[in-house]
């Protein structure tokens, strides 16, 4: 799985990623047709045209994909273990033949709304309504910062009812949603972001995911993106580490190269540490996932602690470029200004810290 994912990113995204990153557009319908044909949409699920893999395989097919770029690996990941998963999870049969086939094709986009433009780290506040029109819903809101929004088939949207939070499978082209893009970001750049607005949706009765109520609808659903994250920002950093690597022992400068300096070999070999460090955690908690032991708290950790190193990893290289650092010549910028993204989305640095502080002590210390 791995080598075949390092193929088709070789092939199909590293020849054009610096540019996409700088038009800041990526042929995201293309990417989803080659990435289906080739069985990463939905892989780690079962049925329903999906590939059933490990939670390990999709973890390496993470990394790879992020070691092309992470606003490639985030089409994957939203696809698969936010929108497909929330279906696959929680949707009736109907929704799930109706959606996951074409999904894992890649022949239909789909998008996960939580964050609203006044509540992120705190969904539990959504301001999102849904409403009950004889047996209908009306959906009123919008949805902030979500990825794939601008050229999805249909979101999965998180609304509070009288009965709690509940998802809903919502078609892009229903009346009364508008998607509009969000323009000027300076990360993820090849990754479409978009608000959506629900202005009276109405949706039948049978649009509603019956499978949950409350919260732990989308954190379950986090919880699966944010293994894939673990693994995917190692990616990220690997590549900035080869470069540098690379870079530093063809550079000279004082008439040797520039990796011959021991206050360069310390850098690398500290990344490499971190890394290799970084590995280990993600290979663990994939294992844990594979043998259906891992705790939300142990994902936490891996989040936290992975993308916050690759993101250290990442800026560290940049120095051993020098200027060629700062070009996206090489990928080295381009990978840490994505994982700033990376690092605020599927929970920011501080609420991980959080729920591993909750685990630790017993108290909450959210509000
Ligand atoms: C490129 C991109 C793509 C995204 N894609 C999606 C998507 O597909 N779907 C989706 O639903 N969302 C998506 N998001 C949104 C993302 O999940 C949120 O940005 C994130 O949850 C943080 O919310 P916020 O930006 O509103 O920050 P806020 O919640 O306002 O936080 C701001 C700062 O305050 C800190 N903070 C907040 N609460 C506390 C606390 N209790 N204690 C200490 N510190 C705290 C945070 O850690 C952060 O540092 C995306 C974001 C980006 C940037």
């Amino acid at each position: 799985m791995r080598d075949l994912v390092r193929r088709v990113v070789d092939e199909q995204v590293r020849p054009y990623v610096s540019r996409w990153f700088e038009e800041g557009r990526a042929p995201t319908r293309e990417l989803a047709k080659l990435f289906g044909s080739v069985g990463l949409l939905g892989m780690h699920l079962e049925g329903y045209g999906c590939a059933g893999a490990s939670a390990v395989a999709y973890g390496l097919t993470c990394m790879e994909l992020e070691a092309g770029d992470s606003g490639v690996r985030s089409l994957v990941s939203v696809q698969g273990s936010l929108a497909m998963y929330a279906i696959w999870r929680f949707g009736s049969e109907e929704q799930k033949q109706q959606w996951l086939p074409d999904m894992a094709a890649g022949t239909a986009i789909g998008c996960f709304g939580l964050t609203e433009p006044d509540h992120g780290s705190d969904p539990a506040s959504m301001a999102t309504r849904a409403v009950r029109d004889g047996d209908d819903w009306v959906l009123r809101g919008s949805k902030m910062w979500i990825t794939n929004a601008p050229v999805a088939d249909v979101a999965v949207v998180w609304a509070r009812a009288d009965e709690g939070i509940l998802g809903f499978v919502v078609p892009t082209d229903a009346p009364g949603v508008t998607i509009n893009e969000i323009h000027h970001k300076l990360s993820l750049r090849a990754s479409s972001t978009g608000e959506i607005v629900l202005d009276d949706v109405r949706l039948p009765a049978d649009a509603v995911l019956p499978g949950v109520r409350g919260l732990k609808g989308p954190l379950t659903c986090l919880t699966e993106a944010r293994a894939g994250i673990a693994w995917g920002a190692l990616g990220a950093a690997r590549e900035c580490l080869e470069a540098a690597i690379a870079y530093a022992c063809d550079r000279e400068q004082f008439g040797r190269p520039i990796a011959a300096f021991q206050l360069t070999q310390a850098k690398l070999a500290d990344m490499a540490v971190e890394l290799q460090k970084g590995y280990l955690l993600a290979l663990h908690i994939g294992r844990r996932a594979d043998a259906g032991t891992v705790t939300p708290e142990q994902v936490s950790v891996a989040k936290l602690n992975n993308v916050r190193e690759a993101l250290a990893i990442t800026r560290q290289c940049r120095t051993i470029l020098g200027a060629n650092g700062i070009s996206l010549e090489y990928p080295v910028l381009r990978h840490a200004n994505n994982l700033e993204s990376v690092l605020t989305y599927e929970g920011t640095s501080e609420i991980h810290q959080l729920v591993i502080g909750q685990a630790l002590t017993g108290h909450s210390a959210f509000a």
